[in-house]
């Protein structure tokens, strides 16, 4: 995504495009090792200082509602956080925490009548383990 399509992308979702938002953006383009939001803050804080922790939050929120962001549950820990944009699945290590991208593979959804009157948007994975790198270490 260029600095075109952010501005597209945020003004599709009905976003306005502030310098803020667009930041946060930016840095999630650049950085797809799905950072937590006190990174993504402590990044975008040092761009511009006067982005307060408070709005950067907010931003980020605004974006997750407004489906340009995702963030990726990890339980007991904080959230860490992508570009909806392109559709893959995750992999988290229980050794090091690390968050991996799986390439995306469609999930059959549930049979509709266990869904009831719920309207599934996508159907997310989060597959877990070791990571090459822990998988290594811990076959040695
Ligand atoms: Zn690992
Ligand atoms: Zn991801």
């Amino acid at each position: 995504m260029d600095p075109e399509a952010i501005k597209r992308s945020l003004d599709g979702s009905g976003l306005r495009c502030t310098a803020q938002r667009y930041a946060v953006m930016a840095f999630l383009m650049d950085h797809k090792r799905h950072p937590t939001a006190a990174e993504i803050f402590k990044a975008v804080n040092s761009l511009d200082p006067r982005s307060s922790r408070a709005t950067t939050y907010n931003n980020l929120r605004d974006l997750v509602k407004a489906g340009l962001v995702r963030e990726v549950a990890v339980e007991g820990r904080a959230g860490r956080f992508d570009l909806e944009g392109l559709r893959h699945h995750h992999f988290i290590c229980d050794r090091c925490s690390n968050v991996e991208d799986v390439e995306w593979y469609d999930v059959p959804k549930p049979a509709s009548r266990s869904l009831g009157k719920r309207v599934v948007r996508e159907c997310q994975l989060i597959l877990r383990g070791l990571c090459a790198k822990c998988a290594q270490r811990a076959s040695r």
